[in-house]
């Protein structure tokens, strides 16, 4: 068997190599139980013991405290849109930070459960840096603060998450962390629920993770669909009605496979996050020192997940991802509302595949130029 070739999808993406051939090899027959994962009751206790696995894998990948659920669920980021303001809302005002796309749809969904307001907006300067935590016209009575942690098509990051109680308010934090979960480490002082599809950094579509602190629940308005509860997902165990049994599976064996990389003196998200750090600045400088490539973004708050670049001359943009295509190197158009290229470098990228995309990048230049 060859070498796959790179693949920087925004979502789905790239999955571990080492995490697909364990599952390719427990497909026909997971660990002498005669089935596969896809065929097992999620009530039996094979399937049991893999969703407990997971649920404390994550917990101790991302440190996790006690005092927060771990919630799988079905829905996606977009369900979660509607499905947070119905837990949490209370009917009542809740606020937006608009940073980009995601978090625009976020507060357009809210609206049609609660009294949503945007308390702050990058939309004048195009998506392209973060507004001051300081300038943010935070309401006195929010049921919670909604932020896009990273946007995934525009590829703008908080480096640090915003602190609430330090601007005054006492309102929960809820993070769409969709896109850099698992890059990094979370501050769960300052989070109050954090939700995102597993489909980026940690397995396939299907499975929705949603962290929230237990104080939380049981507010649910009278109109959420049980299943969407989380209190009664909690009461369950996530199993109140079938979860995404394999979607389950394919994250425990990713986050096995985080658990397990090491990277200077540091382990599993810290060194995921040393060398989301390493892979970003080598893209962020070679486009930085080309005239021929161009990223928007505010230097302080690029995203080390995705990379949305353009080339000086558009009109190049096929040769460009066809000359990729032809180098191994998948998936790298830019989503269409932004144009251009986005590269997706997340957990699963090895830096190898960033030097692989330099080398194309210098090279289509240098015969280009
Ligand atoms: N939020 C973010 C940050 C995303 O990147 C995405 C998917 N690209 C979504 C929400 C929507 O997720 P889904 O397609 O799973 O509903």
């Amino acid at each position: 068997t060859g070498k796959r070739p790179y693949n920087f999808s925004a979502g789905p993406a790239a999955m571990p190599e080492a995490v697909l051939q364990r599952a390719a090899a427990e497909m026909l027959d997971w660990q002498g139980s005669g089935m596969s994962v896809m065929e097992m009751s999620h009530r039996g206790k094979e399937f049991g013991s893999i969703c407990t696995q997971a649920e404390a894998d994550l917990r101790m990948l991302l440190a996790i405290p006690s005092n927060f659920h771990i919630l799988f669920m079905q829905g996606g980021g977009l369900g979660e849109n509607a499905i947070v303001p119905l837990n949490l809302s209370r009917g009542k005002t809740a606020d937006f930070v608009i940073t980009g796309s995601w978090s625009s749809k976020s507060h357009k969904e809210a609206q049609r459960y609660c009294a949503a307001r945007v308390a702050a907006s990058n939309a004048d300067d195009q998506h392209t840096k973060l507004p001051d935590p300081a300038t943010w016209q935070l309401s006195k009575d929010a049921s919670y603060v909604h932020v896009c942690s990273n946007e995934t098509i525009n590829g703008i990051e908080f480096q640090q998450l915003p602190d609430l109680a330090a601007l005054g308010s006492s309102a929960p934090l809820v993070i769409d962390f969709s896109s850099h979960v698992a890059s990094r480490s979370v501050d769960w002082s300052r989070v109050s629920l954090a939700f995102g599809g597993a489909q980026k950094n940690l397995g396939p579509a299907g499975l929705t993770i949603v962290v929230v602190r237990d104080d939380l629940l049981g507010h649910a308005l009278e109109i959420c669909p049980s299943a969407f509860n989380y209190k009664t997902v909690a009461d369950n165990h996530s199993m109140y009605n079938t979860p995404p049994t394999w979607g389950i599976y394919m994250a425990g064996l990713t986050f096995k496979w985080l658990l397990e990389q090491t990277e200077d003196s540091h382990t599993g998200v810290a060194a995921m996050e040393q060398r989301n750090i390493a892979k970003a600045k080598l893209l962020y400088d070679f486009i930085d020192g080309s005239d021929f490539y161009a990223n928007r973004i505010d230097p302080g708050c690029r995203s080390r997940m995705n990379v949305p670049f353009f080339l000086a001359d558009e009109g190049r943009n096929e040769a460009f991802l066809a000359g990729a295509r032809e180098a191994g190197l998948l998936q790298l158009k830019g989503h269409k509302s932004v144009g251009g290229m986005r590269a997706s470098i997340y957990n699963a990228m090895p830096l190898a595949g960033v030097q692989a995309l330099v080398a194309y990048m210098r090279e289509f230049e240098r015969s280009h130029a």
